[in-house]
């Protein structure tokens, strides 16, 4: 078998594939040819020459960044193989959000595969995570990699959001989400719970809940939240509501008009106490798309490589996990990740 660095290896630029000459995810300036792994900006950047990506993928690169976001775009579905020079790339996947992939790179009989951000939760707004057999090398994110991260149960956290709407009927609930994935995910959540009420959200949420829409995830009725001030009392409609916006619209002007807010946040990082207390968070909700520590290593132990390699969060936990159980493991150390991940 040939060395797994030459097929793959850590730059500064990004993980880098020589023979067939593209970056994966590269999140350090403009690449010639980049393969993208999802539609999160820590991962995904405009200004790239070929872009190679599930549709899903292009279609939210485009919606963020416009249509030039590349000069040329190159979607794959899942299972679909594609040649790079001589390189065989294809998409399994990844179950994080919408289009989300693990890329498999095979050169010479070694099969790669990087794994991008993921999840193995159920989750009805994508595609559920499929492990890749034969996998030679697997580049695991691991930002959730310490034994103390441990999601609860998903469907319990939704439930807690809904008793306090139940219990605090003068407030208004604001949900904190990110646009991409969080959003849609704690939406059609809600409504496989029963709550077919209308569901406001902030402007920054509208394109990817129709992108969502549009790609069959139905989402129920939903409004934007404007608050308009010239009539009186237009804020009080939203008493007993739920909103949503990203977390950090709540601190601002928008935010602050609503009657009686109850700060909410959907995170896997509400599991960090002091994270939820010094956002203001009276109600954090631990709602995740990363794998937790438990699904991590589960995933490594049936995946069942031959090498084990971090990157992008808590590598180091992870290395030694794997060392102990007898594995083969190295961190990555990429540079260009935001030190905390999206979720
Ligand atoms: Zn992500
Ligand atoms: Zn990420």
């Amino acid at each position: 078998m040939i060395r797994p660095d030459l097929l793959l290896h850590p730059t500064p630029k990004g993980l880098y594939c020589p023979p067939g000459d593209f970056y994966i995810d590269p999140v350090r300036g403009a690449v010639d040819r980049a393969v993208v792994t999802h539609g999160h900006a820590d991962h995904a950047r405009a200004g790239h020459g070929a872009v190679l990506a599930t549709p899903e993928t292009l279609a939210i690169m485009e919606a963020r960044y416009g249509e030039e976001f590349t000069t040329s775009r190159q979607p794959v579905e899942y299972g679909e193989t594609v040649e790079i020079n001589g390189v065989t790339v294809w998409m399994s996947p990844a179950g994080h959000v919408l289009g989300s992939a693990q890329v498999v790179v095979e050169w010479k009989g070694l099969r790669m595969v990087c794994t991008g951000d993921y999840k193995r939760r159920r989750d009805p707004t994508c595609r559920q995570f499929e492990p890749v057999p034969g996998t030679h090398v697997f580049i695991s994110e691991a930002t959730f990699g310490l034994p103390v991260f441990r999601h609860p149960d998903t469907d319990g956290e939704i439930r807690k959001l809904l008793d306090s709407v139940a219990m605090f009927p003068e407030r208004t609930h604001l949900v904190g989400v990110y646009a991409l994935g969080k959003a849609q995910r704690v939406i059609k959540l809600l409504r496989e719970a029963g709550y077919n009420e209308t569901l406001y959200i902030h402007g920054a949420l509208e394109k990817l809940c129709k992108l969502y829409e549009d790609h069959g995830v139905a989402l129920g009725p939903l409004e934007t939240a404007t608050l308009d001030t010239k009539e009186r009392g237009a804020q009080e409609r939203f008493r007993g509501k739920i909103v949503l916006g990203p977390p950090s619209s709540f601190h601002d002007k928008w935010g602050r008009r609503f009657p009686d807010p109850l700060p909410c946040f959907a995170s896997g990082w509400m599991s960090v106490r002091q994270r939820a207390k010094q956002s203001g968070v009276e109600l954090p909700l631990i709602i995740s798309d990363h794998a937790d520590w438990d699904e991590l290593t589960d995933t490594v132990r049936e995946v069942d490589p031959e090498e084990l390699w971090i990157t992008h969060g808590r590598e180091d936990a992870l290395v030694r996990w794997a060392e102990l159980e007898g594995r083969k493991a190295r961190p990555l150390r990429l540079v260009g990740y935001e030190d905390e991940s999206i979720d």
